[in-house]
């Protein structure tokens, strides 16, 4: 933890100093050391809370972009008695949680019950070499996507580019039918024009619990952006978003003054969109589609 209580204050760590934990009260220590984060602990146990991460620089920079009133913040429900510490609270009441280990998908639910307004913001470095973005995707309100169902490009799927199937070739289509699959060739104006940051990805071996969550998640891979992990369509297509973190913190009160509000396309230092080479491919069988 950043705070302890001190004498009826939220403290910072120093060392020799003796607080108490704001959630259960029980003593604390300051751990201070050369090479390690200044941090209060509990006195010779865990953390009282089970929801807590022991606490990296990782955490530690993003929860300083806020006010430090709302970092650390204790929140009870006074129906249940339960109390957990939240990373971030801001003055709306939304709470921002860092997370940097894997959870289960039971944690992940009784934390978006508990908390109600929330974001998740997830270190993506873990699982950055099995995280592929891959092809731009137009925006998803384009008027052109009614007569489009993109395939996801899973790994298993060996063609690597964007491909998709328009319901209008052929409305009485039956399991078995042969379906004329489209290149991404055919909407390339479309999505120059109207690209607001959606991608194809592919996520190997991914930590599932995230597409359980029912807030919004935020993938950080470093870079001015994160990625935003959303539904692109009512067929079950999945993508994600590029969105500034400078948009995301300032939208919840925090403070980001390093980049600007857009960062898209990709830079160099970023997961880039891959694209393999063009399997030439124009006829698929309808019992494999994947929606
Ligand atoms: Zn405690």
């Amino acid at each position: 933890m950043q705070f302890a209580m001190f004498q009826g204050e939220r403290v910072e760590a120093h060392p020799g100093l003796k607080g108490h934990c704001p959630l259960c009260m029980n003593a604390t220590l300051a751990k201070c050391g050369e090479k390690i984060l200044w941090h209060w602990a509990h006195r010779g146990r865990r953390h009282c809370d089970p929801w807590w991460e022991n606490e990296t620089d990782w955490h530690r920079a993003w929860k300083s972009r806020f006010p430090a009133a709302w970092r650390e913040v204790v929140n009870f429900d006074a129906i249940t008695g339960e109390k957990h510490i939240a990373d971030v609270k801001t003055d709306t009441g939304v709470v921002v949680e860092f997370q940097n280990s894997a959870m289960s998908a039971d944690e992940l639910r009784s934390r978006e019950a508990f908390y109600g307004k929330m974001i998740w913001i997830v270190n993506g470095l873990p699982f950055i070499g099995q995280f592929h973005v891959l092809e731009r995707l137009p925006s998803p309100d384009w008027s052109g996507n009614d007569d489009i169902r993109f395939f996801p490009n899973r790994r298993h799927f060996t063609r690597r580019q964007l491909m998709f199937m328009r319901p209008s070739d052929d409305p009485n289509r039956k399991p078995g039918d042969l379906v004329r699959i489209h290149g991404g060739h055919e909407i390339e104006d479309a999505v120059r024009r109207t690209y607001w940051g959606h991608h194809l990805y592919d996520w190997v071996r991914p930590r599932s619990v995230w597409y359980d969550a029912t807030r919004p998640v935020f993938l950080d891979f470093g870079g001015d952006g994160f990625w935003h992990l959303q539904d692109y369509s009512n067929y079950g297509l999945q993508c994600v978003q590029l969105v500034a973190k400078a948009k995301v913190v300032r939208e919840h009160g925090g403070v980001f003054d390093t980049f600007d509000d857009f960062v898209f396309p990709p830079g160099p230092n970023r997961a880039e969109p891959t694209v393999r080479a063009v399997e030439p491919v124009d006829l698929l069988r309808d019992d494999d589609l994947p929606f």
